[in-house]
């Protein structure tokens, strides 16, 4: 198969195209490095298989597929508000002319959106039924509501012209490769809690996350695009649920350092509470994570030891 991946230099993009190239798979990687880098991708430059192209989505271009799996937007809240209206872009024009290359080449699409669509939800844990609870005119609104639009866009290119889409709701996944200034929560309090600096809590700490790791969501992304007769949304997370400040106190353990809590604001709009139901992943592609949120932040801590080694 060839297999386009938007975003591939990015975070999950990186440890997908390397899944898809190690199939036997040829992977053609699209990304203009916003938050990804080359060095993520560096290791499979040499793959024959492996192209790597640097382009924006919201500029069309002609590739000719077999498989998309559309990841490029920025995830981190510091990186999706640098500039919102290039986040809303990224997310309409480029979902746009992504699903023309799937229309044309009856290429199938999976779509990354995100746990964020469900903004600050009034149940929980989330299941994909779940309407959402989310600000349309908040600093979190160019994400939130570009993925909600993104959603949209995929569901009417399937019903107006047959497209052949997924879509995926990710919930907060972490592992190397994510940027040690990424702004997220596990990169933040990791390298904190490694340079002995003050982990910076917002708010109380009470708001809560379910943490995924890297090589279960991936597992969860190629099920869902190999999966027949379901167009999703599916959620794909790790339903173990912590409160931030317990989180912070985990990596504190987990590193043994030193580093004391200090606590900032709170961003506007944070969401108090999130935890993934993943009943539908379970019946519909028998995947559930499994690394542990201890297992995958041990391997995370390695990763960023060795990082701020260099
Ligand atoms: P990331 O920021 O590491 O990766 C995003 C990639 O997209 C980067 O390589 C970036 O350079 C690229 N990109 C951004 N805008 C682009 C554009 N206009 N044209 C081309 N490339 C562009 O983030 P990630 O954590 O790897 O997330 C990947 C996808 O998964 C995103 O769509 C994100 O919204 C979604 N997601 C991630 C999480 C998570 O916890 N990691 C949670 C929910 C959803
Ligand atoms: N957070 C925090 N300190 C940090 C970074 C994030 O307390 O240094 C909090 C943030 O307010 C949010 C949670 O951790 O409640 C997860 O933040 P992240 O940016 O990782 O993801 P998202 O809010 O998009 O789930």
């Amino acid at each position: 198969m060839r297999i386009l991946v938007t975003g591939g230099a990015g975070f999950l993009g990186s440890h997908l195209c390397e899944r898809l190239l190690a199939a036997g798979n040829e992977v053609i990687c699209l990304d203009n490095f916003f938050t990804g880098r080359k060095k993520n991708v560096q290791h499979v430059l040499n793959n024959p298989n492996f192209d790597l192209i640097r382009h924006d989505i919201t500029i069309p271009i002609l590739l000719e597929v077999d498989k998309i799996y559309h990841l490029a937007c920025p995830a981190s809240p510091i990186h999706y508000q640098y500039n919102a209206i290039k986040t809303i872009k990224t997310n309409v024009l480029g979902t746009i002319n992504m699903l023309g290359i799937a229309k044309r080449a009856k290429a199938r699409i999976l779509f990354a959106s995100t746990s964020e669509v469900y903004g600050d939800p009034a149940v929980h844990p989330q299941k994909e039924d779940y309407w959402g609870n989310v600000n349309t005119i908040g600093i979190r609104s160019c994400y939130d509501e570009g993925k909600r639009v993104a959603e949209t866009l995929m569901m009417d290119y399937h019903r107006q012209n047959k497209v052949d889409i997924k879509i995926i709701r990710i919930f907060n996944t972490y592992g190397p490769r994510m940027l040690p200034d990424d702004g997220r929560v596990v990169s933040n309090f990791i390298i904190q809690a490694l340079k002995g600096e003050d982990i910076t809590v917002y708010g109380k700490g009470s708001q809560t996350r379910s943490f995924c790791y890297v090589d279960d969501l991936v597992e969860g992304m190629v099920r869902m695009m190999d999966s027949e007769n379901f167009t999703g949304p599916v959620n794909l997370g790790n339903p173990e649920e912590y409160t931030i400040l317990e989180f912070a106190k985990k990596i504190i353990a987990m590193t043994g350092s030193k580093s004391k809590i200090a606590y900032k604001p709170l961003p506007s709009d944070d969401p108090r509470q999130r935890q993934p139901d993943i009943t539908l992943a379970g019946q519909k592609l028998g995947w559930k994570p499994v690394v542990s949120v201890t297992d995958g932040l041990t391997r995370t801590v390695e990763y960023f030891r060795k990082e701020l080694a260099v």
